[in-house]
């Protein structure tokens, strides 16, 4: 992690929010090349999920909803994680990570489960502290972690009648738009709405870097279906999404799915895809893939007045869709994209850092550096190549200090190719020396084969 972090500071990847004035705990901005990684996942998403498919469309809904939105969906009464607090050191922890960590599946376990399981821990003195390791710890308690804000009302106070939510999942957006895709694109069922946005939630501790902040993008897709087509429609998402990550270059071996065996009431499965993260020593989350009933909708139709139902043409019924979800999040998705692409290796007796990202993901695709930078003709040749190329890939020109390290600075970014112009490419045969990130093979390449190579 140690490693990754400074990387992605020194490199102009991500870096702590607000930093000047010391810093946001779970706030991170993301600098010109983790902008493009970050951009490229959510297009790579958005392929997979609407061009290439016929029956989901696209949605940008408000961060801000109507507030009763969260009271139908249950976030207002239950949206919270049990907490404990150190009294000698202040520290915050999530009571069920460190149940976890002893064994204790505590998933959404009531609070006096959970102190009752911390309880026996205090008493053969195992509980302590994750950061200074006193036993002085306060018992769990809810901790709510819905962010509020208090736009458009009259006063400044978060009072119940004047609070907003910012959305804790992006979800609650389709399901609110659901009736106007209907009513104005008229699928029919099975359908999906697929969307990227923020999310917000009040996470206790956030502090693995990106993996878990409290401003965050998701990818959600709500697929609506008949209840009778859910099981199998369920294990095409599951596999589907899996496959998705083996596509985008992650290794068979560090995925695996996570079956929860405690569901929410309304729905019937939910499993997790989990990558095993090398900068967080083990398997974690990294997309949920859940079967919801009709809850979401039923909830909705009830508490607005608003009729939710589908009209089948072919058996002449009316129903509430059932829902699967799949929900992963884009900014944990770079830190997983980052995590597997990590790799030092050795070249003439120098270590390397390189980032083995698949084309499609790398935040340039190609640098293009003339061999000398004093060499006008050189320089000239190799602009005209740069300024051919960034018509259709994103490219980056550079001239400074010596081949090799331009080399190293374009592997640390992950950039798959560097292109050199030399004096052959002027006086010889118009090609130029095409070296690949990962084997360091160059070879040479017609100027007018090199579109068509990089595509
Ligand atoms: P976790 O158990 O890790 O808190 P969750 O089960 O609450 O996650 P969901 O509500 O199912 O997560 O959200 C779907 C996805 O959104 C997760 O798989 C994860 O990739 C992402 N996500 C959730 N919370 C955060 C967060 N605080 N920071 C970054 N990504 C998040």
């Amino acid at each position: 992690m140690d490693n990754l972090v400074s990387l992605a500071k020194r490199r102009g990847f991500i870096f702590q929010g607000s930093e000047i004035y010391g810093g946001m705990p779970g706030i991170y901005d993301y600098g010109h090349y983790g902008t493009l990684l970050k951009d490229n996942i959510r297009a790579a998403w958005l392929k997979h999920m609407i061009q290439l498919r016929d029956d989901v469309y696209g949605l940008d809904s408000a961060i801000f909803m109507h507030p009763t939105t969260w009271v139908a969906s249950g976030h207002v009464g239950n949206f919270d994680d049990p907490q404990i607090d150190c009294r000698n050191c202040k520290n915050r922890m999530r009571a069920d990570h460190i149940l976890e960590s002893f064994g204790i599946n505590a998933d959404k376990a009531p609070i006096e489960v959970i102190n009752a399981e911390l309880d026996k821990l205090r008493a053969a003195k195992k509980l302590k502290c994750t950061n200074c390791g006193s036993s002085d710890l306060t018992p769990a308690r809810k901790f709510s972690l819905m962010v509020k804000s208090n736009l458009g009302s009259p006063t400044d106070a978060l009072t119940e009648e004047n609070v907003v939510y910012l959305r804790p999942e992006t979800c609650g957006g389709i399901y609110l738009q659901y009736k106007n895709t209907l009513d104005s694109l008229h699928p029919h069922l099975p359908f999906g709405i697929a969307q990227v946005g923020k999310a917000f939630r009040n996470e206790i501790s956030a502090r693995q870097f990106i993996f878990r902040t409290r401003e965050f993008e998701q990818m959600e897709l709500q697929y609506f279906l008949k209840k009778e087509d859910v099981e199998k429609t369920y294990e095409y998402w599951k596999n589907t999404r899996f496959e998705w990550y083996v596509a985008h270059g992650i290794s068979r071996e560090s995925l695996r799915f996570y079956k929860h065996e405690k569901l929410a009431h309304y729905a019937s499965q939910a499993w997790d895809i989990e990558y095993n993260f090398k900068s967080l020593e083990g398997f974690k989350e990294v997309e949920g893939i859940h079967a919801r009933g009709d809850w979401d909708l039923s909830q909705h139709s009830k508490f607005s007045g608003v009729d939710l139902s589908y009209f089948d043409e072919e058996t002449k019924q009316r129903f509430i869709p059932h829902i699967v979800e799949t929900s992963a999040g884009l900014n944990r998705l770079v830190l997983m994209f980052l995590d597997h692409a990590y790799t030092e290796d050795e070249v003439n007796g120098e270590k390397r850092v390189f980032l083995k990202l698949p084309f499609a993901l790398a935040p340039v695709k190609a640098a293009i550096f003339p061999l000398l930078k004093n060499k006008p003709v050189l320089v000239a040749k190799a602009r005209e190549i740069y300024e051919m190329l960034r018509e259709k890939f994103m490219v980056e020109f550079d001239d400074n200090g010596n081949i090799g390290k331009r080399y190293r600075r374009q592997d640390e970014i992950g950039t798959p190719y560097c292109i050199t112009v030399d004096f052959d490419t002027i006086e010889k045969d118009a090609g130029v020396t095409v070296r690949n990130r990962d084997t360091g093979v160059q070879e040479r390449v017609k100027i007018e084969e090199l579109v068509g190579r990089l595509k």
